[in-house]
Order: structure tokens, then sequence, then C-alpha cells
């Protein structure tokens, strides 16, 4: 026998499954309370409610569908009153059995008017409405294939589930997966697209005409369920159907009369066939008690007021701007753009409820939260509806109230790498000055760049190797704002459809680091190996450097060798003896030295190295090295609200001028050019050097005027071409007080002519431009960087960085007798270790008399010719003392950036004069 035989049959437990059903509905959250609410038209949106503890307390209602206050309005009640009072309380029958009224039909007819249809029915809700039609629909047509919006509504998905027609779902809003769907049925087949005007709970708006379009072009009937738009969009208010003028271009439109209308019951519109068709078969309208006829006529009263009151429905749509600007600052997200809804996505039924009892309960604002089945598990969310009886204090109370209550907080999101990490503190700091309450959060991704930590990038497919996953993470929602080093970003991205803001700029030259052996390498006369992963830096900066270390024994040679990973892992093998140097940005370094956190390890890293500040005009940096940017996407409106107050707007648009001109020249990770910006006295000039993607070589000074005034190119000259003769004279005596222990900048290569080499074994050396560098470097010196023939003062700022730690007014500026003189004056160390004067003959001063523009590479050359100058002269010369001192003697001088830049624009001047 069977053990089963012995089971005797237990009857099904109707108690034990309603309430597992409830209690499963309690353990997720979702479990509703109605809040009873004491609704009194005088008081609202404030309202009395009882709670747990059964006190009365006070309220405002954020959640009412009331959308305009029209059930509060005195002309509505009076209307419902007084055709109460006429012709009683219910209808006392179905439309076809006595339910039928003058007040029923007048208002079908109203409606039908409103939105440009033949003729509207009545149904007692719109939920009765889109069931009752749409159920009739598939009923009677059974090949009618139903294509809905994933979003649609309940009241539409029960009226096509009732059916046992076909029923096809697109993505909510997709129009190309609507299109899609549409392509591979039958093209004879009866088809219907239901879908809402707008979503009620995600505020999204449907691509209406598209639709339409698409409707048109398969033969498909539409059903648009305008329920929240009705009474609020449009011309006449009727809806975003109205709004778009395409009213008559749909097949059947459903409303409400119960929201923005104020009153209760639904209806639809559409032609007089479908109507007929509707009233004969649609047994939720023939077979239900028709509508009180006080409601009807009160919903009529109401719409002619929404008609003729236009004030009504913009104060409304002021209120919801109000809203938002509230919302905004107090840095509460939401959803809904372009329409009325307001939407906080919450993601937790739990916390939603929670979260709603703590704005009740504690801050007396009412917001129902919004939990499963109404939305898909994981979108619950807080619903905020506005009406024009909102004040804009309400409005500032609750977006206070929601501020304590929800915490909103800010994520960031960077690199992995330690110095990405600094930067994001930065950028941290910068939104802390702005925005102290708001809460952070930080979130590190590592980069495919970071990934591929091992092998060549130029080798490998794409771009943007240490970004993408970083701004992905913002597509993905899973972060707010995104941090990356600008140089990193291709431009493509940069610009892009994200929105940038770039925040700050370290020091943009790079550094070249040796260990100490490299000078014992220099002698022997071994290949120097220099780790570099950038094409860059090997074109630009290898035979710059093989002039500029001290020639210490044969030519020296240098080979590159590939290095990856980030600052500290390539210092690392720096100091494991893998390079003899590398090169990086100094940027990163002064980054990390400033950094509280990074000092002490980074001062162990740089323990015993030497190194070398890279001249700018030669080894020109990359387009945007040492700027940080942020970024974020565009419809997020707290962090694009961060991004505008965190711009540097000044440096943004340097930046993006450097890309555009990076642009030009080529773009990618194998790029032999630099960009950089150069601010000479009081313009601003873009440097472009190295050789373009067709091999190309180019120098471009971008941002170079002429001087205004027509000159005949014959008579513009460089004071070098008057044939000076320098002659100086040494001063020993000056020598003895030099500090070297200070560091020392030598302006001019004759200002060490007496000294011996040896003094500047024992100090750190700073040198006017590269003539003086490589004269140094002959001499054996170590240099650890010049100023570009830019002047002393143009690298004060880098000298006083955590990576150099020069003070500009302690080190000794070794220059001539006169100069000296003009620098101490004005506060600085300087020593003049020799006599400069300047012979010249008669030619030259012929040349001279005759001059309309002299470029000065000089102030002692102007000074030794000043009397004899021809008036109206124009003058130029490059940045620095030259220019300062010429300023001080009242001229007002073109700067030039560098002699080259000065000959480029010559040229150019000439070519323009002869074409002209
Ligand atoms: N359609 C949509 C999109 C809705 O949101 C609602 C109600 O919330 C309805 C239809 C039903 O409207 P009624 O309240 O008139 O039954």
């Amino acid at each position: 026998m069977d053990q089963n035989d012995h089971i005797t049959p237990t009857l099904f437990d109707f108690d034990d499954f309603v309430k597992a059903k409830l209690n499963a509905l309690k353990s997720k959250g979702s479990y509703r309370q109605f809040l009873l609410i004491d609704k009194q038209a005088s008081l609202f949106p404030k309202f009395s409610y009882r709670n747990i503890d059964g006190k009365t307390k006070q309220a405002t209602n954020w959640c009412t569908n009331d959308y305009l206050a029209l059930s509060t309005w005195q002309g509505n009640r009076d209307k419902a009153n007084e055709i109460t009072h006429l012709s009683g309380t219910g209808s006392g029958g179905t439309r076809n059995i006595s339910g039928s009224t003058i007040y029923h039909q007048a208002l079908e007819g109203t409606l039908a008017l409103w939105h440009d249809q033949e003729r509207a029915i009545l149904f007692n809700s719109a939920y009765q409405a889109n069931l009752t039609t749409l159920a009739t629909l598939g009923r009677h047509i059974p090949e009618l294939i139903f294509i809905s919006d994933e979003e649609n509504h309940a009241s539409l998905i029960e009226g096509m589930r009732s059916t046992a027609n076909k029923k096809l779902i697109f993505r909510h809003n997709d129009i190309d997966h609507l299109e899609c769907i549409l392509n591979k049925l039958d093209a004879h087949a009866p088809k219907i697209i239901v879908f809402e005007s707008i979503y009620s709970i995600s505020g999204t708006i449907a691509p209406v005409a598209k639709i339409v379009e698409l409707a048109k072009k398969h033969h498909c009937l539409t059903f648009v369920d305008e329920v929240h738009a009705v009474g609020l969009y449009g011309n006449n208010g009727s809806g975003l159907l109205n709004q778009l003028g395409l009213s008559s271009a749909v097949d059947i439109i459903n409303g409400t009369l119960s929201k923005a209308i104020g009153v209760f019951g639904g209806y639809i519109a559409a032609s007089h066939l479908w109507i007929d068709f509707i009233r004969s078969f649609g047994s939720g309208f023939i077979f239900t008690t028709s509508l009180p006829p006080a409601l009807c006529a009160a919903a009529e009263h109401s719409i002619r007021e929404i008609i003729a009151n236009e004030e009504l429905r913009k104060h409304f749509f002021e209120n919801v701007t109000w809203l938002r600007h509230a919302l905004d600052d107090q840095y509460i997200r939401y959803s809904g753009e372009g329409t009325h809804i307001t939407n906080i996505h919450i993601g937790d039924a739990e916390r939603c409820k929670a979260i709603a009892t703590d704005l009740l309960e504690d801050h007396g604002q009412y917001l129902q939260p919004i939990n499963h089945p109404t939305v898909p598990e994981g979108k619950e969310c807080l619903r905020i509806t506005v009406t024009p009886r909102h004040t804009r204090l309400d409005m500032q109370d609750l977006a206070r109230s929601l501020n304590r209550v929800l915490k909103p907080k800010i994520i960031l999101t960077g690199r992995s790498s330690r110095l990405s990490k600094v930067q994001m503190r930065l950028a941290h700091d910068k939104i802390k000055v702005h925005f102290p309450d708001l809460h952070e959060e930080v979130q590190y991704k590592e980069s495919r760049g970071d990934r591929l930590a091992h092998v060549a990038l130029h080798t490998q497919e794409g771009i943007d190797f240490f970004t993408e996953d970083v701004f992905n993470e913002l597509k993905e929602g899973s972060a707010d704002i995104a941090i990356h080093s600008l140089k990193d970003m291709s431009s493509a991205h940069f610009f892009g459809e994200h929105r940038f803001a770039v925040i700050d700029r370290d020091e943009v030259r790079d550094i070249a680091i040796f260990n100490p052996e490299v000078l014992d390498k220099i002698k022997s006369g071994k290949p120097i190996q220099i780790g570099t992963c950038s094409f860059r830096r090997e074109y630009m900066a290898f035979h710059v450097l093989k002039n500029i270390l001290p020639q210490l024994g044969p030519e020296i040679t240098i080979e590159p060798l590939p290095i990856r990973g980030n600052i500290d892992t390539r210092l690392n093998k720096l100091n494991r003896r893998e390079y003899d140097g590398i090169i990086l940005a100094a940027a990163g370094i002064n980054r990390m030295l400033n950094s509280i956190e990074d000092r002490a390890s980074f001062l162990e890293l740089m323990a015993n190295k030497k190194w070398m500040v890279l001249p700018l005009v030669e080894c020109v940096p990359a387009p945007c090295q040492a700027a940080i940017v942020v970024e974020a996407i565009p419809t997020n409106r707290i962090a694009q609200i961060i991004l505008n107050k965190i711009k540097d707007p000044a440096l943004h648009l340097l930046c993006m001028e450097e890309k555009r001109i990076a642009n030009h020249y080529g773009a990618g990770c194998i790029q032999k050019f630099g960009v950089t910006t150069l601010h000479i006295g009081d313009r601003t000039v873009v440097l472009a050097k190295g050789q373009d993607e067709s091999g190309v070589t180019f120098e471009d000074w971008h941002g170079l005027n002429s001087p205004g005034v027509e000159v005949h190119p014959d008579f513009i000259l460089s004071s070098d071409e008057l044939g000076y003769v320098p002659v100086k004279s040494p001063l020993n005596e000056n020598i003895k007080s030099i500090q070297f222990d200070l560091g020392c900048f030598i302006a001019h290569i004759s200002a060490i002519d007496s000294i011996s080499p040896d003094y500047f074994h024992k100090t750190r050396v700073w040198v006017a431009g590269m003539a003086t560098w490589k004269k140094m470097a002959q001499k054996g010196i170590w240099v650890e960087g010049c100023a570009d023939s830019f002047g002393f003062q143009s690298i004060a700022s880098l000298l006083k960085t955590s990576l150099i730690s020069l003070d500009p007014l302690e080190i000794s500026i070794l220059t001539n007798k006169k100069s000296a003189l003009r620098w101490i004056h004005s506060g600085y160390r300087a020593i003049g270790t020799y006599e400069l004067t300047y012979e010249s003959n008669l030619l030259h001063k012929y040349k001279l008399i005759s001059a309309k523009m002299i470029f000065w590479n000089c102030f002692a050359h102007y000074d030794s010719v000043q009397n004899i100058l021809p008036s109206g002269i124009i003058h130029a010369c490059l940045p620095g003392r030259t220019a300062e001192a010429l300023k001080i003697v009242g001229l007002d001088p073109l700067i030039f950036p560098t002699i080259n830049a000065f000959n480029q624009w010559k040229k150019k001047y000439i070519q323009a004069y002869i074409a002209a």
C-alpha cells in the first residue's frame, strides 16, 4: 500500500492563506496603511490627522492629485451644492435605464469639444474607462494585437489582460523598440498602441508625435491615457495632446475628472463610431449606475474655469519651478524634468516608508511612500506634487525637512591611484567651501589603463584608458561627479555630451628624475636609460637632455625604456635601479608633496635623487597637463550646480583652447607634440610645438597679434642686428658675497665667467634660459631648471612649490651690476658680478635712427642708445626684466614670448604686408 493513501486531505485554510499573503507584503515593507485625513477645503493643503498615539496633528499635503486645488474651489462647491439641491444626490440608474441626464449630456459635449474629438462618454472613473474600453476592443476584435508601454498604468494593463488577445510590450518610451516590434508584425493584422502621455510616477513624457507617426505607417489604432495631463497642459488645458497639436491625431483619449478637474469620474473621447461601439458593447459602461448629476455639473463648471483661467495653470507651473529651486538649494535630487511631477528616487520599500513616516511625524510633511506594486521593486520613491495653494514658504519647509531626513550626499568617483586620491581631495575641499553642509562620499574605480599596467597603451585599441571606467560610473548613476586629470581625457569625450569644470592647475612642466649614479654613467660614456611611456616626452625631452645634463664625458647617449604605472610605482622602479632616470609631470609630485598623507613617503621616494625641471619651450607639456577636471552628466542637477560653483572659468577656457588647438595637430596617446599656455606680460599665448600626425615638425605661437600700426618690414629690427658688442668687465670683489647655500639664479652666462665651477657644485642652480643652461652643462654643472628667457619672476611661483622649495627672495641672482641694483631695489638678493657696456658703430647708428620698430634683446641695449632713438618708434621685447625695465622708463613694449616667436610673427607680418 502506498504511504500517501494514509494522508487525510486537509481543508484549504483561507485565513492562513490570506494572512501569509499579507505578511509577505508587510515583510517587504509594501503593506499599505491609509492616513485618515480630515480634509477641509479652507485649510488646504494643510490638514489634520490622528497619529498612532491618538494625537491630533497638522501636516501639509504634498501628494495630492488635486493639482489645481479645484476640489476646494468655491465655484465648484457651489455648483455641486446647487445641482444636488436641484436634482438630488444620485442619478438613480444606469445610462440605459434612467441614468442619462441633461448634466451627463452637457459634460460629454464639453469634453468632446475640449479634446478636439467628435464625441465623449463618461465612466465612473478613468480606471473603469481604461479597463472597459480596452477589454471591449479586445473581446470583440480577437485578432487585435495590444502593443503596450512597459510602464502603463494598472487600469490599462487590467483591461488588456482581461482579454485573450496577443499582447506585446515595448520598453518605456523606446520608440526604436516599438518600431522593431511593429516591423515584425503582419502588416494586415489589427493593432493598437496603448500608452500614457505623461507618466504619473516617473514624470516621463511619451514621444507622442513619433508614436502617432509609427501608428499611421503601420496602420495601428492609438489609445492614450491623458489622466495626468488633463487640466494642466496645452492652450486650452485639455492635455499634452493639445499642447502638441495632436488631439485629433490619436484614436482614443482617456481622461479623468478626479485629478486636476477636482471632481470625480472618468471618460474617453474619440470618433462617433468608436464611442457608439464602446457605449453599445462595454460592460463596465452599460451595467453600472451613472455618475451623480451634481458631479457632472461641477466637473463641467471646473473645465470651463480651467479653459478660462490661464493664470491658474501658470501659477501652478511656477510653483513647480519654485519647488524645484527649493529642492536644489537643499541638494535634493529629483526627476520629472519638463513635467509637473517631482520624483525622488528612494529604491527601497522599508526605507521609503521610514522616510515618509519621519517626514509626517517629525516634520508635518505628508508624502505617501510609492512602493510596489505601484512601481517595480527597486523603484520605490516619493512623489511630490504641488498646487497653486502651496506657498513658497511651504516649499522651503518641505525642502529643509527632506534635507534633514534624506541627508543628501554627493558621490565622487575617480581612479584609485594615490595621485587621483589627492586630486579628489582637492575637489572635495573646493566643494566643501561652497557647500559646507553637503555630505560627500568618495568611491574609487580601477581604470582600464591601470589594469593594463604592464603593456604600452598605444598598442591597445581605444582611447580614454584612464577615464572611461570612471565616467561610466556617472552614466550608470552610481556616482555624481567624476574627477580626472584633464590630459587623460580624449577631446572626443571632452567636447562630448557631458559637462565639465576645470577646477585647478598645478605646475605644467615635466621633470626628469635620475639616480645619482647617472653622473658616473655620463663620465664613462655609457648610454643613459630613461623610462617614459610618452612619445611626446621621448621626442621632445631626449635631445634637450643630451645638451643640458652635465657634460662630463663623451657625447651623451640616451636610450628610451618603456615604463608604465602610477608615479609612486615609477619612482619605486627608479629606486630599484631599473632605470637611470624617468620623466614625470612635475605637478604629480608636487601634489603628492602637498598632501599631508603622502608627503613623507614621497620625500623618501625622492631622497638622493637628482632632478631637473624641463624647459617649457623646448619640452612643451601635453595639452592641459596638470589640470584637474570634474565631470557630471547634464541631467544630474545637483552635480551641475556644484560644477558651476567650483569651476575656474578662466582656466576652463584656457584648457578648452589648448585642447582645441591640440586637435588641429592630431590626437591620441602617440602624439609627439605639446600644447601649453604662456602668460606673457598681460597677454596669453598658446605654444604648440613638436611633430604632427603626418610627421611634420612645427612651432606655432597662437595668439600673437600685430602692433596695430603699419610699419614697413625693412624698418623692423632686432637690437641684436644693431651690431652691439657687449663689453664685460668682471667685478671680482663682489663674488665673495655670494650666498650659494640658498641657491642661485644665473641671469646670463657672463655672470659666472670669473667664478670657479666648483662653487656651483655646492649649491642649487637655476638659469635664465637655454643658452645659459647649455653653457653651464658644458662646465659640468647640474642645473635644476630655467626661466625659458621669460625672466626670473616668471618662475617665482614654480620655485615656491613644495617640489622645488626655493624662496625667490633668498636665492642669489647673478647678473650685471646695473641689473643687480634694480633687483636689490625690488627687495631681491642680487650680485653684480660684471659690468656691462655696449659699443656700436656708425653704420648701426644709421640703421637705428631709421628704425620704426625695435625688438630689444635686453634693456641695456635700449639704455645705451636711448638718446638717439627716433620718436614714435614701436618697442618690442621679451618678457621679464627687459619688459619691466622698459615699462619703468615709460614705454609700453609689445612683448613676445621668445625670439623665435618674434621671428615667426615678423615672417607672417611681412607676408601679410606684401599681400596687402
Ligand atoms: N490612468 C492613470 C495613468 C492613473 O494614474 C490613474 C489614477 O491614478 C488612472 C488612470 C485612474 O484614474 P481614476 O482615478 O479616475 O480612476
